[in-house]
């Protein structure tokens, strides 16, 4: 369900391949490959396992000329994957990945050299319908605007985004996203907020260096969260100190959670005092194995409760579809807060799973 609660800002809409990003579409998940950008086949290969992951949109960098020609052989093994050039400084690595079929190009066009070499990029992108990602966060922000506000605050964020994107429309280029992100959440949320303001570009929203999975799951989902309830967002990055794919599974839980994505909802309590049977494991075990056994997982709309206790559980899970309950070694399923069954507790996966294919 696209929800309707938050009102969501307007914004122009960009194609990044066969991806929308922009105006009321949905908000997409991006993350970014680790692999060396010169070895075609380990890169390929983590591109293909971030889409089956559930990664609209794959970044990789691209920091010289063998890497902008190994995209090429990149590009014809992943036709379908949405690939954005992620390059610094050297504008001819942007001509070179525009030939070979890149979706998008981030690059910002203040840290390329002459109005020359902006007009190129500008021409070559325009020519192929390929957008153009300006990213700036605080360690990349102009020195002369960091002096200005005293360090890399929000304003001088927004600022240099939208110094970058001038320069861009200078050539009549409105093919445009903006980034701005700081590793810090107050910094990036009010950086957003201003560019959210200062233009009718989509955003791309995330927290920078946002640190290891733990960490970084809790500053992404409090900046990016916060945004997406304003309206404000239109494709994620959670970034994270951690494989790729993490980014993604956060990215997508922070979405459902929002309700800004369909997909199934797994309610559980933290399990107290009248706990009696391995909840956490439970959990887990049913985490892990739903995506893989159940056909079309990912796109059911239902609400599945695995609680602690039948004494509280079913009533406390009364808005879900179904669930479990645990007894005493034993577990109680139940449909719309009725128990139906129960079994034992090493069997309790297994029945849920078997109930849910019934729905
Ligand atoms: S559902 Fe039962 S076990 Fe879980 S927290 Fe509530 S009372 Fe405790």
């Amino acid at each position: 369900m696209e929800n309707n609660r938050f009102s969501r800002r307007s914004s122009r809409t960009v194609k990044v391949g066969h991806v929308t990003v922009g105006g009321s579409s949905p908000v997409s998940v991006q993350s970014m490959t680790n692999t060396d950008p010169h070895d075609a086949r380990a890169t390929s290969d983590q591109i293909k396992r971030l889409s089956a992951a559930g990664c609209d949109i794959v970044r990789l960098a691209i920091p010289d000329m063998e890497a902008a020609e190994t995209f090429g052989l990149i590009r014809e093994e992943c036709p379908s994957v949405p690939l954005v050039a992620d390059i610094h400084f050297d504008y001819r690595l942007a001509l070179a990945v525009a030939e070979r079929g890149v979706d998008k190009i981030r690059i910002n066009p203040g840290n390329i050299g002459s109005d020359e070499n902006v007009r190129a990029v500008a021409k070559a992108c325009r020519e192929r319908n390929i957008p153009i990602r300006i990213g700036v966060n605080s360690g990349s922000a102009e020195k002369s605007l960091i002096e200005k506000y005293g360090g890399p605050t929000a304003e001088a964020l927004a600022e240099s985004a939208m110094y970058h994107a001038r320069l861009l429309e200078r050539y009549d280029f409105g093919d445009i996203i903006i980034a701005v992100k700081a590793s810090d959440v107050p910094t990036t949320v009010a950086a957003v907020r201003q560019v959210a303001c200062l233009c009718d570009y989509p955003l791309h929203v995330g927290v920078t260096e946002a640190g290891s999975e733990y960490g970084g799951i809790i500053k992404s989902a409090a900046g990016i969260g916060t945004l997406l309830m304003e309206g404000i967002g239109d494709t994620i990055r959670v970034s994270l100190t951690a494989e790729p794919e993490k980014e993604v599974t956060a990215g997508i839980t922070l979405l459902k959670a929002l309700g800004l994505r369909k997909g199934p909802n797994i309610v559980s309590c933290p399990s107290c005092g009248r706990t009696k049977i391995d909840l956490f494991s439970i959990v887990s075990e049913f985490e892990r194995r739903a995506p893989v056994e159940i056909e079309g997982w990912n796109d059911l709309g239902i609400t599945v409760a695995v609680m602690g206790c039948i004494v509280n559980g079913p009533g406390e899970a009364s808005n879900a579809d179904i669930g479990l309950a645990g007894g005493s070694g034993r577990a109680a399923v139940f449909k719309g807060g009725k128990v139906i069954f129960s079994v034992d507790e090493d069997k309790a996966v297994d029945a849920l799973i078997y109930e849910i294919k019934k729905l």
